[in-house]
């Protein structure tokens, strides 16, 4: 396995490319938005600078991982030669679902068709291949270069040597995989995403503020960072569709999104990625500043 797409260049598809650069890999980086692949290749670029100052990358292995990366706005040319797509788009079914389509129709025969998406059914994107056994979730955690973990999720027609594929490509990326089954939420967002609601809904009803909720949990519970700054951190719409995913999945009132994180998602107050959620980002400066909507 040598050529890997990844499709969509938003947070984690920067991180995705910029992992299997720094592996090795050649990475095409597919996205209908030039500015995000613009985007996409500064922030991997930068990433890839902050890794030699702290030395863990030789300025070597930069300029190779580098020079490894291309990117292109045309899905049919993007997959033609890739060994694995990772599709990391927007998460949205039906979106997901026609590119899964096209995807299947331009990769080659042999090509495995992996999602990174957070909770949206692997075998309801499989069945929409004719390569359903060879559709897998492959599940990056947010900052991919950071973070260990990958969640694999076998949807009901995964075969067991494409898991066994995915599972070995995870630990050359130097993670740790954990195979999980095929159901909403799988397992990192069903227990993640109930108490990000309940820290928005608590919120709402004015338990407490931003800073106070973040600092019971950090504090507290020694969570690196609070869930409201977590949720900001993810996109407030990617979060937002998780709890959708899981509301219509189980039939659960329990997981219906609180109404103030509907309104920020329909407002565009998406958190980082927009400059304002629940803080408010100044580019180039680390500080949180709890957004002036929250301020007591
Ligand atoms: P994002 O909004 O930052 O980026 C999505 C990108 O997809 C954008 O650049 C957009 O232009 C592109 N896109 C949309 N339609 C496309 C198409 N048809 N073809 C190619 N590109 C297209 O979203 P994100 O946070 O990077 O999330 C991407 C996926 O990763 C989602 O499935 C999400 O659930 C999952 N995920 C997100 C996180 C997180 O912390 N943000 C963590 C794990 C998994």
């Amino acid at each position: 396995m040598q050529n890997i797409t990844v499709v969509g260049a938003g947070t984690m598809g920067n991180g995705i490319a910029h992992v299997f650069a720094q592996h090795g890999f050649t990475v095409t980086l597919v996205d209908t938005q030039p500015a995000q692949l613009e985007k996409a290749l500064q922030t991997i670029s930068r990433n890839l600078d902050r890794q030699v100052a702290k030395g863990s990358l030789t300025e070597e292995q930069q300029k190779t991982a580098l020079a490894s990366l291309r990117q292109e706005t045309d899905l049919a040319k993007g997959v033609r030669d890739a060994d694995l797509v990772v599709e990391a788009a927007t998460e949205n079914t039906v979106l997901k679902t026609t590119l899964f389509r096209q995807i299947d129709e331009w990769a080659p025969p042999a090509c495995i068709l992996a999602s990174n998406t957070s909770s949206i059914s692997i075998t309801k994107i499989a069945a929409t291949t004719k390569r359903p056994g060879s559709v897998i979730g492959m599940h990056f955690m947010n900052p991919v270069p950071v973070m260990k973990l990958v969640e694999i999720i076998n949807g009901y027609a995964t075969r067991k040597e494409v898991t066994e594929t995915i599972t070995a490509l995870s630990r050359r990326l130097g993670k740790t995989p954990c195979v999980v089954k095929d159901y909403p939420g799988f397992i990192a967002n069903r227990i993640l995403m109930p108490m990000i609601n309940e820290a928005i809904s608590s919120l709402y009803e004015g338990v407490a503020g931003v800073e106070e909720i973040d600092t019971v949990m950090k504090l507290g519970m020694a969570h690196p960072m609070g869930p409201l700054q977590l949720a900001d951190f993810i996109g407030l719409d990617t979060c937002h569709a998780i709890l959708r995913v899981l509301h219509e999945g189980f039939g659960n009132p329990k997981y219906a999104p609180c109404p103030l994180l509907t309104n920020m998602v329909t407002a565009g107050y998406l958190g980082v990625k927009t400059g304002e959620g629940f803080y408010r980002y100044i580019p180039g400066n680390k500080d949180l500043f709890v957004s002036d909507r929250f301020r007591q």
